[in-house]
């Protein structure tokens, strides 16, 4: 989960749980306070029907039609039932429906607790001690409080609702809140990512305010800052150590040419070949290093305009040079051909470079079988195809061909340095073109060039 996505749903939570938990609150207290009110009208209705029924002959007619009056009003699906608890305080709870026959709570009653609540099925129970002249009495009276409950299950749909709200609300407010909060962190991303090997002296912008933000573009840049010196450094090591040895090397080749035009016997002759192929290897190698310091030095680039075709003929000629016996096929995508057609933006030397080592590689390691190039142009890209039969490329090594002196594991019967790739990536990268490598171990191996137009 993105980490915009991981504050949104964070912030989005804590305000869902916060109005959540108001929410239960104020539902809990609306309950109670409906359910306090609606027992103190029963106690009224108890009280009411104790007067009704066992006060009738003590009070005048006038009071007792105010009583009846009262009594009328009365609460939905009300019941009442009168218990007289007889001279040895026997209470007949068989005179209850079995539902209400609540025995701890009418035995809890007594002149001080004169009233319980119970809620029963649905319904609230009032018991209350009842005590007048013709002895002592409970009043059981239960009722529902239809008005409560109706306001209290829409309060509960109200709350529902509210609660949903905040989160859908809190959601979307989150999402534009974190993208905001992190635009100046994917600005930063997005600075860095362009900063490669060869862009190393390029620098973050640094915020104005001195915050956390800023704190971390300026580590950053004092980081890149110490990777340029030592990058400098390694690539002036190379650079001076690939030159210094260049002349003894050619010092050797010399003497070993020399060297096989003298009479020696077969054993010694072949001591000297060896030599003398080991030296053009590191000649090789060195003179690699010295064109990757150079490309590297993206100073001395040149670009111009190119025409791919031209370029791919140029590396196959010199190819079958080396390998006579290559078959190698060039193929078009058909189009309409227009004078720009197959033009990049490149430097023929480089791109030069390039073709040869991958068609080289192609011709070496597939032992002689056919090799295809197929030039095309696609969204303003030039794009070159080398596809080969051969030993094909592990898996594993896909990602490491590219670092220099890396050879893949099925590759060491062939002569070979791994600086050729390595040289070829970097040119590409500069000419802000890619490189993509598929290949299968035994199958065989493509790979594709493309570059700007
Ligand atoms: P090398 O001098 O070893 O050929 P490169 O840098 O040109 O060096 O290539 C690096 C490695 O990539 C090679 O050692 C080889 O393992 C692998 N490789 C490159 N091209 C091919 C190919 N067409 N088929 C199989 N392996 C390849």
């Amino acid at each position: 989960m993105k980490y915009r996505h991981k504050i949104a749903l964070i912030f989005t939570l804590i305000c869902t749980l916060i109005i959540g938990s108001f929410s239960s609150i104020i539902y809990v207290l609306v309950n109670k306070h409906n359910q306090q009110q609606f027992h103190s009208r029963l106690e009224e209705r108890a009280i009411l029907a104790g007067q009704v029924l066992l006060e009738k002959d003590e009070l005048s007619s006038g009071q007792y039609n105010k009583i009846v009056e009262k009594q009328l009003r009365k609460l939905p699906k009300e019941i009442h039932y009168i218990l007289r608890i007889d001279e040895n305080g026997e209470i007949p709870f068989e005179n209850l429906p079995p539902a209400l026959q609540a025995k701890p709570v009418i035995l809890s009653l007594n002149e001080h607790l004169d009233i319980a609540y119970k809620t029963i099925n649905d319904q609230e129970v009032a018991y209350l001690f009842y005590d007048d002249n013709e002895g002592t009495h409970i009043v059981v009276i239960t009722a529902k409080d239809n008005d409560g409950d109706e306001d209290l299950a829409f309060i509960q749909s109200m709350l529902i609702v509210l609660t949903l709200l905040t989160f859908l609300i809190t959601g979307v407010v989150a999402i534009l809140f974190a993208n905001k909060i992190l635009s100046p962190v994917k600005k930063i991303i997005q600075q860095v990512q362009k900063i490669n090997s060869s862009t190393l002296d390029e620098r973050l912008e640094i915020n104005e305010i001195h915050d956390q933000l800023y704190e971390l573009s300026k580590t950053f840049n004092e980081l890149l800052e110490r990777l340029g010196t030592s990058f400098e450094n390694q690539k002036q090591f190379i650079h001076h150590a690939s030159h210094e040895l260049k002349t003894p090397l050619t010092v050797i080749l010399a003497q070993a040419e020399v060297l096989r035009e003298q009479l020696f016997n077969e054993e010694e002759k072949k001591s000297i070949d060896q030599i003398h192929a080991q030296a053009e290897k590191l000649k090789h190698i060195l003179d690699t290093l010295l064109e990757i310091s150079f490309v590297e030095n993206k100073n001395k680039l040149t670009i111009q305009k190119i025409r791919i075709d031209e370029v791919v003929q140029e590396a196959v000629n010199f190819c079958l040079k080396s390998s006579p016996s290559s078959a190698i096929r060039i193929t078009y995508e058909e189009q309409v051909i227009s004078d720009h057609y197959l033009e990049c933006n490149g430097n023929e030397n480089w791109l030069l470079i390039v073709v040869q080592n991958i068609l080289s590689n192609a011709i070496k390691y597939s032992n002689n079988k056919p090799v295809g190039i197929h030039i095309s142009e696609t969204n303003q890209r030039v794009k070159v195809e080398i596809k080969d039969e051969g030993i094909g490329i592990p898996r594993e090594d896909l990602e490491k061909i590219g670092n220099t002196f890396y050879r893949g594991k099925n590759s060491s019967f062939k002569s070979g340095s791994g600086v050729g790739l390595a040289l070829s990536y970097k040119i590409i990268n500069l000419l802000n073109g890619s490189i993509k490598i598929e290949s299968e171990v035994e199958k065989g191996t493509t790979v594709s060039l493309s570059l700007p137009k």
